[in-house]
């Protein structure tokens, strides 16, 4: 089913959202962005003259009350953006009276899921190594499928809008699924965007194709990049890696941050792209700096020829040429990860050439996704997020749907 064929008048829906926000010292919420993501699937179940039963997770309470993660703190924000009055139920495990007591256009939000350790299935207070394990970690799997089912209890219809968590398979995220037939179970409008942007960049892709990865390592990126390798055009790796890729080819990089138990990946990736028919592009030039500091002297050297004493932290002008020139002709871009220490406002030059290239590509016409914590972060600084055509909201959702893996939550909803 999708939520824009479902008719909600006089149903309840249950709804898996992200509303795990930031909150300061006081418990304000201080960036909404997830809040506001949900609402347009919220406001069509109450728009329809349907009830909602909203849940979610924040922070990592691991299986425990804990008043800091509790959603009562967000119930007022959640009323004010919604324009109606929330309740809230205390325990999302007993709420059944509540639920069944709601009326159309009423909203009921419960407390915090991972208060239970059924939410998430893992069993806790054992070791791994703990020979009982096996039996607690089934012994859980079961109440997780009890607890599952008494949320499903409580409402006609399930919707998982919260792509942030899509990639586990928790009692709210997947196994709920289960109680709910195929036409009663549908993904929130957040959920498809992003399942469409991910689509965009894996099958339905215009040519030419370029994949900007960036950041620090290569090894936590390396399961992106081999996917990768298989469908862009141009692949440029920069950032942190730069210095790997370098000194793997016989290059002095001084200080610069380096994996070096990856030098033999680095070879192999410049060999598949090689193989393939890919355009590598790595940095040539870099910024370099004698400390690692905002203020730190700085001087553009070769990105394989860096003095002893000095250490990369931003791609250099020749390297930013090159990334333009595989960027701006692309008509499908991905960017994963900065170009330099952007955190640092002397080293956000690599990244803004990016940001700027990119810009210019969606303007004629390319699909840009941007995704990522740390990318997003940077889109953001620039001012730029409204020049690109899409912000994935999912960190670690998002870097495994682009590995190639399936996400539960979306499995759990549309049977693949
Ligand atoms: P990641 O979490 O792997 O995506 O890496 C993001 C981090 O990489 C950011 O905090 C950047 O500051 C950092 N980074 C990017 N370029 C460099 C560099 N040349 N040296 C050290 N850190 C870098």
């Amino acid at each position: 089913m999708t939520i824009d064929k479902f008719n909600f008048a006089g149903k309840k829906a249950i709804v898996r959202v992200d509303f795990n926000v930031p909150l300061d010292e006081n418990g304000k919420i201080t960036d909404d962005t997830r809040i506001r993501g949900a609402l347009p699937t919220l406001k069509k179940v109450l728009a329809d003259g349907g009830s909602l039963i909203i849940m979610s997770h924040m922070g990592k309470p691991k299986g425990k009350v804990n008043a800091k993660y509790s959603l009562s703190q967000i119930v007022d924000a959640v009323s004010e953006k919604l324009g109606v009055p929330v309740q809230f139920a205390s325990d999302c495990a007993k709420a059944g009276d509540a639920a069944a007591a709601l009326k159309p256009g009423e909203v009921l939000l419960l407390e915090n899921l991972r208060f239970y350790p059924e939410e998430e299935g893992k069993p806790v207070g054992i070791d791994k190594e703990d020979p009982a394990y096996e039996d607690a970690k089934k012994a859980m799997k079961a109440s997780q499928k009890e607890f599952a089912k008494t949320l499903a209890s409580y409402a006609d219809c399930y919707i998982n809008d919260a792509f942030g968590t899509a990639h586990r398979k928790h009692a709210s995220t997947a196994v709920i699924a289960d109680y709910f037939d195929a036409d009663n179970k549908m993904l929130g409008y957040l959920m498809e965007k992003e399942v469409q942007a991910v689509d965009n960049i894996l099958k339905d892709i215009k040519r030419p194709f370029t994949a900007i990865m960036g950041g620090s390592k290569v090894s936590t990126k390396i399961g992106i990049i081999e996917n990768l390798m298989d469908k862009v055009d141009n692949l440029i790796l920069c950032g942190g890696m730069t210095y790997t890729f370098a000194k793997a080819q016989g290059g002095k990089i001084g200080n610069s941050i380096v994996e070096d138990d990856k030098l033999d990946l680095a070879l192999d990736i410049i060999a598949k792209a090689k193989a393939k028919g890919v355009n590598l592009v790595l940095g040539t030039d870099c910024v370099a700096a004698d400390a690692f500091s905002n203020d730190a002297h700085t001087q553009v050297v070769p990105a394989n020829n860096i003095p002893d004493g000095w250490e990369g932290l931003d791609a250099g002008p020749e390297t930013h040429k090159a990334f333009a020139a595989a960027i701006e002709d692309a008509k499908t871009i991905l960017w994963n990860g900065p170009a330099g220490v952007f955190e640092f406002d002397n080293f956000t030059a690599g990244s803004r050439a990016i940001a700027e290239a990119i810009a210019k590509a969606t303007k004629n016409g390319a699909f840009s996704l941007i995704g990522g914590g740390d990318s997003v972060a940077c889109i953001n600084k620039f001012g730029m997020a409204d020049q690109v055509s899409y912000i994935s909201t999912g960190g670690g959702a998002l870097l495994e749907a682009i590995e190639g893996k399936i996400l539960p939550g979306v499995a759990a909803i549309k049977g693949e």
